[in-house]
């Protein structure tokens, strides 16, 4: 099932088309945020603007699932990991770590974003190890 973009996430969204990974910050704190909504959730401010981000960061932590997803999680074969990534940027975000062995994905592991390809031209941000 491919996540659908809502009226918050629209930009985020279209720029995946160019393989462009877009934060939103807050004009009125100057803070990023994930993700995407219509308010600052550090201020309250509405007033978003879109910036690219590195695609740097390291794992949080992660969950290695055995059993396919419900529903089942795009290509992703079991073993697979979903992990918090913190982004260089000072954001947490839920992703994939992909391009290694599942078992191998650990804490503070050094990641940077990969795109898989969507049906309707949009690209799903991943991660993969950094080095
Ligand atoms: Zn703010």
């Amino acid at each position: 099932m491919e996540p659908k973009a809502s009226s918050a996430s629209q930009p985020f969204w279209e720029a995946t088309k160019e393989q462009k990974f877009l934060l939103p910050w807050c004009k009125d704190c100057e803070k990023p945020f994930w993700y995407p909504r219509v308010m600052c959730p550090h201020c309250l401010g509405e007033s978003i603007e879109w910036k690219e981000a590195s695609g740097q960061g390291s794992v949080y932590a992660s969950a290695v699932h055995w059993k396919p997803g419900m529903p089942p999680a795009g290509d992703l074969k079991p073993p697979f990991v979903v992990s918090l990534i913190d982004l260089e940027e000072g954001v947490r975000m839920l992703s994939n770590v992909i391009g290694c062995e599942a078992t191998d994905v650990h804490e503070g592991m050094s990641v940077k974003i990969t795109w898989e390809k969507l049906s309707d031209g949009r690209f799903l941000p991943q991660f993969e190890p950094a080095s």
